[in-house]
């Protein structure tokens, strides 16, 4: 009699372990899960913010497909699955009606039968995928500004190269030499486009290649700023600080990083020429800070801004050209050598890039950990 409740009692232990790391795992999950029985009532939630509040009236929500139907309670997979005992998976936007913030969720109802093939729950998983759909948004986008981005200089380059023939036939040769550089300017703006387009697609695939060499670090920036105050006439960059040594890292990659935060430190100040790089290192890096006063970014935005194709969308930035890809490849570049990069701005105020990178690369960040 003891042995069987002794025994009983290590079952209903052992049970109550299992119910526990059962709980354990749907509350850490990273999506949102109810049980339904065949009735549509909750046997079980877990307190993930993507859950939908399946049998509560949806008063601060609006639910909609993904092409912007108004969706019913009843439109929703677990109630399909309901009604033909099938999977049924919905990509819905749900708006908040008091934030009016919007948020993309996947979800999928499942049957579970019982032994005698008899339904007896709809388990239904939701998980949030605004950041994908977003960035999906932002690629489509992309494609349109993309080719509108090529053709610009492309249309521009063919216009000029009939004055040079004509010109050249004419043999006026001095005429001809201005129209050659702008040719020229405009063929980089287009390699730029295309060789960001190629480094995406490599970062993506994980095959982007570096090729580590040792240089002076402080003579490097030196060298980049001196190039562009150069080129650049109307904007004054300073360096401020100094650091000595060397690195081992992939030097044109790097310039690639420091061209373009400097490139976009013009671009959005275009009432401030002034720009200041400031170098400073510790033990094992070095950090760069890029400084310009210009139109700088929300808190908001600050988010986002190393994402693939986002670009800020507003009244000050409508007619400044780009993709959005310069900061997301600087970052990626940045963070495969080992290191980081960063954001201190306001709105209205400008805004300072950091980056720190280490001295030396450590192989294992250069594999690619995607
Ligand atoms: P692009 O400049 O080609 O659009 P980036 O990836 O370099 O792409 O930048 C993404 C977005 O970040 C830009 O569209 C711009 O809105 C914002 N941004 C980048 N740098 C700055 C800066 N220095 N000041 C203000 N906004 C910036």
């Amino acid at each position: 009699m003891k042995t069987s409740e002794t025994r009983l009692r290590a079952k209903i232990r052992e049970l109550q372990k299992s119910l526990d790391l059962f709980d354990i795992i749907l509350e850490n999950v990273n999506y949102g899960v109810v049980v339904q029985n065949t009735r549509g009532k909750i046997v079980y939630e877990n307190r993930h913010p993507e859950k939908i509040s399946l049998d509560k009236k949806l008063v601060s929500l609006e639910i909609m497909d993904k092409d912007g139907n108004y969706l019913d309670l009843a439109d929703l997979p677990y109630q399909q699955t309901i009604n033909d005992f099938k999977t049924h998976t919905e990509i819905i936007k749900r708006r908040n009606k008091k934030a009016g913030e919007e948020k993309w969720t996947r979800i999928t109802a499942v049957p579970v039968f019982d032994k005698k093939d008899q339904l007896v729950y709809i388990v239904s998983t939701m998980r949030d995928i605004t950041g994908r759909i977003m960035e999906q948004k932002r690629r489509d986008h992309f494609i349109a500004i993309g080719s509108h981005e090529l053709r610009t200089p492309l249309t521009g380059i063919k216009a000029l190269n009939q004055v040079v023939h004509r010109y050249f036939l004419e043999k006026q040769y001095s005429k001809a030499l201005p129209l050659i550089n702008k040719i020229e300017d405009k063929t980089r703006v287009l390699a730029k486009i295309i060789q960001d387009f190629i480094d995406v697609e490599k970062i993506r695939g994980g095959k982007l290649e570096f090729a580590p060499e040792s240089f002076e670090f402080g003579q490097f920036i030196k060298e980049i700023v001196e190039d562009q105050n150069t080129v650049y006439k109307n904007y004054k960059i300073k360096i401020k600080g100094t650091v000595k040594g060397s690195i081992i890292a992939d030097k044109p990659k790097l310039e690639q990083v420091v061209n373009n935060l400097l490139s976009n430190a013009r671009k959005y100040s275009p009432n401030h020429k002034a720009i200041t790089v400031e170098l400073k290192n510790d033990k094992n890096r070095y950090i760069v800070g890029i400084t310009d006063r210009g139109i700088g970014l929300t808190k908001d935005d600050q988010k986002h801004i190393f994402e693939p194709f986002y670009r800020i969308r507003n009244t000050q930035t409508e007619k400044i050209s780009g993709l959005g890809l310069g900061l997301y490849i600087a970052y990626k570049v940045v963070s495969l050598h080992g290191g980081r990069m960063w954001i201190k701005s306001q709105p209205g105020a400008g805004s300072t890039f950091y980056f720190s990178i280490p001295k030396v690369i450590r192989q294992a960040k250069i594999s690619y950990d995607f």
